[in-house]
């Protein structure tokens, strides 16, 4: 029998699609269920957040077999919680399932706040159907996983908790929607696969048929970037070239990297760099030296918050870090510099971020000191 499904992403802000609720759009859809799909707004108490929705998701039914609710931050756990509870009283005789990174991290706090035992992972069956991209007509480029998991084990990373086996998958082509103009791979370590040259190949092909944008936006391993890899990328061109220096493990290899990069012919190059986390080693000063490195060598830093994996507010503080320097830095990069990235022009990184990592502290807690002054001001 035909079953009425809804899929819900929570409330919280998130650039990309539900790639896991296209997947599983998919898998129904193949079975004959009807599937309707539903981003929450903000909850607001006096609003019925349902019956709001609903004017704009006229498609909505009054009754659904199973509601499915993604998760990703930690951080946005309460999201979550409320959209779980408002789908579980709004009906109270459907299935509701909870899934995805947030409650695959926290399966307790899902369970404390709604009564709801989450989904552990990746959902068997589902991950190999391809994303349903009826539910975003408007997205101008595919979303894929040529591999999953990874083979590193860095401290602050959550990859081996969701996705603990690294694996290949094989079938990624069937996730390409060949009318879009580009492909966006979530892998966590393509470089690694072994699989890598295959995967160029197929790349190629869609290439020659005009899928021009290729991005692998979780960045690429410096350590493992040579001249054979870097040949072969070329040919493929993503765009941006991402690569991350967040600790010592890097230092040495992403500066290679980027000349190698550069001298084949990337001219976009932009380094994920981690602060804020709590090994002893990453310090403001070190990460004035991975910065510094970045700007020297003209590639973009982007500088990336560390959270601990079980952080619910977002507002962790590691020892080496303080609150003033931590709000300075975010405001230096909102408004000095465009799309939260550090600028490639050497005068003016100077000028922002000092000579040395003294000045870059100094510099950094007078931007902190003009910002309270302004607030001050304003009240
Ligand atoms: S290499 Fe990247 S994906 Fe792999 S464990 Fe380290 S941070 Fe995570």
């Amino acid at each position: 029998m035909k079953k009425d499904i809804l899929l819900v992403e929570p409330a919280y802000k998130n650039p990309y699609p539900p790639l896991g609720l296209m997947k599983i759009s998919t898998w129904h859809k193949r079975k004959g269920d009807n599937v309707d799909f539903i981003k929450d707004t903000p909850h607001d108490p006096k609003l019925d957040l349902f019956e709001k929705n609903n004017v704009c998701y006229k498609k909505l039914r009054d009754h659904y077999d199973i509601v499915y609710v993604t998760s990703l931050f930690t951080y946005q756990a309460h999201y979550v919680a409320t959209s779980v509870n408002y789908y579980k009283n709004r009906f109270p005789d459907s299935q509701i399932r909870v899934g995805g990174i947030m409650a695959t991290l926290m399966p307790e706090y899902i369970e404390k706040k709604t009564g709801i035992n989450p989904h552990i992972g990746l959902l068997q069956g589902v991950e190999d159907c391809p994303p349903d991209y009826s539910l975003f007509p408007n997205l101008e480029y595919s979303v894929t996983f040529a591999t999953r998991g990874c083979r590193r084990d860095c401290p602050f990373c959550a990859v081996k908790k969701h996705e603990p086996e690294f694996f290949v998958k094989e079938n990624w082509p069937g996730d390409i929607d060949i009318t879009k103009k580009g492909i966006i791979f979530w892998d966590n370590n393509w470089l690694m696969s072994p699989n890598f040259e295959k995967d160029v190949e197929r790349l190629l092909e869609f290439k020659k048929i005009g899928i021009k944008n290729i991005d692998f936006n979780q960045g690429l391993d410096c350590r493992v970037f040579d001249e054979y890899k870097a040949k072969l990328l070329r040919k493929v061109n993503p765009k941006p070239l991402r690569f991350a220096f967040d600790n010592c493990s890097e230092d040495g290899h992403i500066q290679k990297a980027i000349k190698l990069a550069q001298k084949k012919g990337f001219n976009d190059i932009r380094v994920y760099v981690l602060y804020n986390f709590e090994d002893p080693s990453d310090t403001p000063e070190y990460f004035y030296y991975r910065i510094n490195e970045i700007n020297k060598l003209e590639a973009l830093s982007y500088p990336m918050r560390y959270r601990p994996l079980n952080d619910l507010t977002g507002q962790y503080i590691s020892d080496n870090w303080d609150k003033e320097l931590l709000r300075a830095l975010k405001l230096s990069l909102m408004f000095y510099y465009q799309k939260g990235m550090v600028t490639k022009n050497r005068e003016s990184f100077k000028k922002i971020y000092g000579n040395n990592p003294d000045e870059f502290k100094e510099k950094l807690y007078l931007i902190y000191k003009h910002d309270k002054q302004l607030k001050k001001k304003k009240t």
